[in-house]
């Protein structure tokens, strides 16, 4: 895509300063909740980042705002287009919608029904193109040349990232005294934004990503040390799917620079997360969102006594799926 890449400049934390107040009028404060049941379980004070509340289902609002309304007039009116697991395509359908800016949304035709029908309804034309994210990238960058639409990119992409970095203000904010941060990973926009929101305000606040076991393509490139790809599995953690880009120019580096670790979670364990939070908080999230529950109901993250915040991403999820997912932690006796 880049095809001679000029050095990229780093992403500040003032670029997320200026990012909430962009994106205020649009994307709203989200709550921070304490879980007691965990918080018993574990030793320690565990919080939920409410990220489910935003009218789309999912934080991807937060970037896609910062970024579309950082177009210039002529880009806005030409329109706007992305391929995306779902939340962010709803994401930029939402906000071209509420600027009246025109949108074409990229799919591929593995994503939830929930999600494809959410985007229909914002008034994004939406195109299913193959079976897997990399098919949908193409025929959005197809698109680009063609109708001369601004393509907006789901993670490696500055703008994006300071916006989903707003969750780390807001942290902070509300738990001044917070410790750790554990939320999804996946492309690394969302952990990029908050780790450097977070660690420019103290670096020992402790920055862990989570993705499934299978598919996990920036823990894989991490290992590697380079961008991999790899193939798309069935998995409830739909979200977590694609790939980080084999030209990545801002995530891999910011992965490596504000995360301090990261684990695995099997289907299992992501199902039983979903059931945790269905159980205790009655809340319905998607296999993505509850990954951070999961470690921590696994016991792979370890901190006795310490303040935890839980970035719970979404709940973009198809009931019977979910409902297939927890049944078995709930129908017991
Ligand atoms: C996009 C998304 C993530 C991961 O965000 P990245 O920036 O790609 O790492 C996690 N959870 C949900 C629900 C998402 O939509």
């Amino acid at each position: 895509m880049h095809s001679s890449p000029s050095p990229a400049k780093p992403v500040t934390i003032r670029d997320v300063w200026q990012a909430r107040k962009r994106i205020s009028p649009i994307v709203k404060k989200t709550p921070l909740i304490h879980s007691p049941v965990i918080s018993e379980q574990i030793d320690a004070d565990v919080y939920l980042k409410l990220e489910t509340v935003h009218e789309v289902g999912s934080f991807k609002p937060r970037g896609a705002a910062n970024k579309i309304l950082s177009l210039t007039p002529e880009e806005r009116k030409r329109g706007v287009t992305t391929y995306s697991t779902g939340n962010h395509g709803l994401a930029v359908s939402y906000v071209a919608k509420h600027l009246g800016i025109p949108a074409v949304i990229c799919v591929s035709e593995r994503i939830p029904k929930a999600k494809t029908e959410a985007i229909r309804r914002m008034g994004a034309q939406i195109e299913i193109c193959g079976h897997g994210q990399d098919d949908a990238m193409e025929r959005c960058f197809q698109l680009q040349k063609e109708h001369g639409f601004t393509v907006i990119e789901p993670f490696d992409d500055p703008q994006v990232i300071a916006g989903q970095g707003t969750i780390g203000l807001e942290l902070l904010e509300d738990l001044p005294d917070i410790d750790l941060v554990i939320t999804g990973l996946s492309g690394g926009g969302l952990i990029s934004g908050i780790g450097l929101a977070l660690k420019a305000n103290d670096p020992q606040i402790e920055v862990i990503g989570v993705s499934m076991e299978h598919g996990a393509v920036m823990y894989e490139s991490l290992i590697r040390k380079k961008p991999v790809e790899l193939k798309e599995p069935d998995t409830l953690a739909d979200s977590l799917l694609g790939g980080i880009g084999l030209d990545n120019r801002y995530t891999f580096n910011m992965v490596q620079k504000y995360m301090d670790k990261a684990v695995l979670v099997s289907e299992k364990a992501i199902a039983e997360g979903m059931a945790y939070l269905l159980a205790n908080h009655r809340i319905a999230v998607e296999g993505a969102a509850a990954v951070g529950i999961s470690a921590l109901l696994q016991k792979k993250i370890n901190r006795p006594r310490k303040k935890i915040a839980v970035v719970v991403t979404g709940c973009n999820v198809d009931p019977d799926v979910h409902f297939k997912a927890v049944a078995p932690f709930l129908l017991h006796g």
